[in-house]
């Protein structure tokens, strides 16, 4: 941990010296919530959200916070190992070829349902209190297996380890934005209604565990995380059939999968509390996971070290330096594109408007790492190779 703040209530641990004042000034509204347990915890890649930090941990005593887990409910990482121990460019054009063949990106879906089997059950409470997962399912049957827009990805990495990685950033599509929206305004309303003491912001508006909505919320959010890992899964399965269409027969690891939109039951200082990652992952003790830094810098392979002080977490990226605008503002397109191309990356930044996506948009990842050590250990380096964008 890098500091502590004190605060009327409870106190704010930081692993970043440099937090912009947007998200302080977001991390205090949290541990103003009359709801907020013990302390909250900032990870090294925060930086503003909406309503919270991206990088922040928030657990609470018998209420959810919808805007605490965030839109992309369930979004989230995937990576495993290959039997390769390294691709030529001419095989990764080929792999990324058939890769966007097999796997829609950016606002486009399936033309054909998927199979039901791939999908989540839904929610087994009355629908009547369930209805959004319902009224989305059946054009969900077309987004499961689709990556999203700008900030998702499929990478193939080479590892330090020797072995060429696969890694996948998606989240729930449509229906965990649909859920969040819903559920959001909601919250308002109840909120509102209560009346209780000390202001709330909306954009943290929550419900009281006595709230029936506050389980429906819950289950809801339950079937988007189970949704977005179908979507990953599903993925990965046809980001395999790529790889090995191209380079053989080949085996491969088992698949790491850590969501890092979420919020889950959890005992920390010997209360069962609910803990809320927005851009953060859980980091138990042994616990293996991702770090990812950007299409241009190192990614990492991590194995938890179960530090109470951050609910057991870790950041889950290395967190944005500029926002999307400020990027394709203020970065400069060849500038970016030669630094990718010297380091021999097939990359996605095409354009101006992939700007926003660039490496120099994203925090240094080993300042990141190094901010955490406390957090996680490292395991294996992985660098890009060849990255799609949504
Ligand atoms: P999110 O959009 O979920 O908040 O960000 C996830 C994290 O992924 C970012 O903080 C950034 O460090 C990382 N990231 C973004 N784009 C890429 C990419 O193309 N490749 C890799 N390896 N990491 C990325
Ligand atoms: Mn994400
Ligand atoms: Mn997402």
């Amino acid at each position: 941990m890098k500091k502590t703040i004190t605060t009327e209530k409870i106190p704010l641990y930081l692993w970043l010296d440099d937090l912009e004042d947007g998200a302080l000034l977001q991390a205090l509204d949290l541990a103003n919530l009359p709801v907020a347990f013990h302390h909250i915890a900032i990870m090294p890649d925060s930086h503003i959200g909406f309503g919270m930090p991206i990088g922040g941990i928030l657990a609470t005593r018998d209420a959810v916070v919808p805007n605490a887990v965030g839109v992309d409910i369930g979004c989230g990482m995937c990576s495993l190992r290959t039997s390769l121990t390294g691709l030529h460019p001419a095989q990764l054009r080929e792999i990324m070829g058939l890769i966007r063949r097999l796997v829609p990106v950016g606002f486009q879906h399936h033309k054909e349902d998927q199979p039901e089997s791939v999908m989540p059950a839904l929610p087994d409470e009355s629908s009547r209190l369930t209805p959004v997962s319902e009224r989305e399912f059946a054009k969900a049957r077309r987004q499961v297996g689709t990556l999203g827009g700008g900030n998702h990805f499929i990478e193939l990495q080479q590892g330090s380890d020797g072995y060429v990685w696969i890694m996948i950033h998606s989240g729930s599509r449509n229906i965990g934005l649909q859920v969040a929206e819903h559920y959001h305004k909601l919250a308002m309303a109840r909120t509102e209604a209560r009346k209780e003491k000390g202001a709330v912001p909306k954009d943290l508006s929550f419900f009281r565990a006595d709230d029936p909505l506050y389980h429906a919320y819950l289950a809801e959010m339950r079937f988007c995380i189970a949704f977005a890992l179908a979507n990953r899964k599903l993925m990965m399965q046809r980001v395999q059939e790529a790889v090995a269409a191209v380079a053989g027969d080949i085996s491969f690891s088992g698949f790491i999968n850590k969501p890092h939109n979420f919020a889950d039951t959890e005992t920390h200082y010997g209360e069962e509390v609910l803990v809320h990652r927005k851009g953060a992952t859980r980091a138990r003790e042994g616990e293996p996971g991702m770090i990812p830094g950007s299409q241009g810098s190192p990614s990492y392979i991590v194995r938890g070290k179960g530090n109470p002080l951050s609910f057991a977490s870790c950041s889950h990226g290395a967190g944005r330096v500029m926002s999307r605008n400020a990027a394709r503002r203020k970065l400069d397109l060849k500038a970016e594109q030669q630094k990718l191309e010297k380091m021999g990356v097939l990359h996605a930044v095409r354009g101006k408007r992939d700007l926003d996506e660039a490496p120099s948009s994203y925090k240094n990842i080993r300042k990141v790492m190094a901010n955490q050590q406390d957090l996680v250990e490292i395991v294996t380096e992985l660098k890009p190779l060849a990255v799609i964008k949504g």
